[in-house]
């Protein structure tokens, strides 16, 4: 059974008043609150554990490196790594890809490869390839998408060549709420040998994610997103990859030895973890991925999937208002315009009665020019969501409408 009100009761930041409203959080896309368990395991790592991992030997540096290393493990278990070696702890998603983009870069892209993304990836997908491409004379290739949002999968084959050297793809869009067919996308590149990076920022909280069964060659994922605290995320990559790519950053505990003439690196996962990591954040989010078990990732995305179904239908019965991206396959956020307005008064005035939602490009510039607006209004669910707030947000969205027709 899944118990919502349990699972709200959890969440302190819920339970308050927002301009006299009950708060209705719908901006999960952006980052989920915490459950009290996330938040008294940063409470007990600086009360009772807090001290530098990896160096000491005293008692507490000891429980925070275990309690560290214990989080990795329960990474890799999450998304059923080969190795916890594989698990590479950054800041979050742009960390993640930024390494990827600078190591990996640095090891296999030369003048005149490509590397493929799509039209719709959020900057963080973007950019990084971008500079890659500007440092080496590398070429970016965008798979276009249709008015749905889909992607169009011929022209992503028709774009590969031998000179396609990578091709890096968001899993579920965050302004579209596209899910995108990664195991088709990763098996095509495969067969041209092109190994495929995959941005699961909006994935990894809604859906089981099995890194062998994909058979991706990257996988990053940010920890705020998925209920855990802001400043941790993972990369993980094949070891094979790993081990072939040049450290990220020069620093403490990425070596193996220094002296004034020579550095030799530390093995995996270390040699991509420069300086003092976020322990205290990568222990909280292992407490995290334990609450997510403990309700059940299938049971999540069950209850999300029912919330997106219902708001979709809600949404599209009110006059002036059009959901921008219909792709057949959707999860986790719906955007939508209205006629007449701004999305920014949208979500002012929604603002006003307590509802919580994001308006603007959502860093995918691209995605708005194709469509020729300034932005969206985008509601975006996480599993402490309930029919009654889509119900009370399209009553005031109704009445929002009618202003502006
Ligand atoms: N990719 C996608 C699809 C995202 O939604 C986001 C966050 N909005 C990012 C990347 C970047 O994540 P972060 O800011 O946590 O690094």
């Amino acid at each position: 059974m899944y118990n919502i009100n349990s699972i709200r009761n959890d969440f302190p930041i819920l339970h308050q008043k927002i301009h006299n409203h009950d708060l209705v959080y719908f901006d999960n896309a952006a980052t989920t609150q915490k459950p009290q368990q996330v938040i008294d395991a940063i409470v007990h790592s600086y009360t009772k554990t807090n001290s530098n991992i990896h160096r000491g030997i005293h008692t507490l540096s000891q429980l925070s490196t275990n309690m560290y290393e214990k989080a990795r493990k329960q990474v890799q278990q999450f998304i059923h790594a080969p190795k916890s070696e594989e698990i590479i702890f950054t800041k979050g998603v742009t960390e993640s890809i930024n390494l990827i983009a600078h190591s990996f870069g640095e090891a296999f892209i030369k003048a005149g490869d490509e590397i493929i993304i799509s039209a719709m990836e959020h900057h963080s997908n973007m950019v990084p390839w971008h500079m890659l491409c500007e440092r080496k004379q590398a070429t970016l290739r965008f798979i276009p998408f249709n008015s749905d949002g889909v992607l169009d999968i011929e022209a992503f084959k028709n774009s590969i060549s031998e000179k396609t050297k990578l091709v890096s793809i968001v899993h579920i869009s965050n302004s579209l709420g596209t899910v995108n067919p990664i195991s088709e996308i990763i098996e095509i590149a495969h067969s041209h040998g092109i190994p495929v990076c995959i941005d699961g920022a909006q994935s990894i909280q809604h859906t089981p994610i099995d890194v062998q069964a994909l058979d991706c060659d990257f996988f990053v994922f940010s920890g705020h997103k998925m209920y855990a605290p802001t400043g941790i995320g993972v990369l993980w990559g094949k070891e094979s990859w790993l081990e072939k790519m040049p450290p990220y950053q020069g620093g403490g505990d990425m070596i193996e030895t220094v002296t004034l003439e020579k550095i030799t690196y530390n093995t995996l996962p270390f040699k991509f973890e420069a300086g003092t990591s976020n322990y205290v954040g990568a222990h909280a989010l292992g407490v995290a991925i334990d609450y997510i078990q403990h309700i059940g990732i299938q049971h999540i995305e069950t209850h999300e999937h029912s919330l997106m179904e219902y708001a979709t239908s809600k949404l599209q019965n009110i006059e002036g208002l059009s959901i921008i991206g219909n792709a057949p396959k959707k999860a986790g956020a719906i955007s939508f315009k209205v006629q007449g307005a701004h999305p920014a008064d949208i979500g002012q005035i929604l603002d006003k009665k307590g509802i919580a939602i994001r308006t603007g490009t959502h860093c995918t510039e691209p995605v708005m020019q194709f469509f020729n607006i300034p932005g969206t209004a985008r509601m975006s669910f996480g599993m402490y969501n309930t029919i009654s707030e889509i119900d009370y947000c399209c009553d005031v969205l109704n009445k929002v409408t009618r202003m502006f027709l």
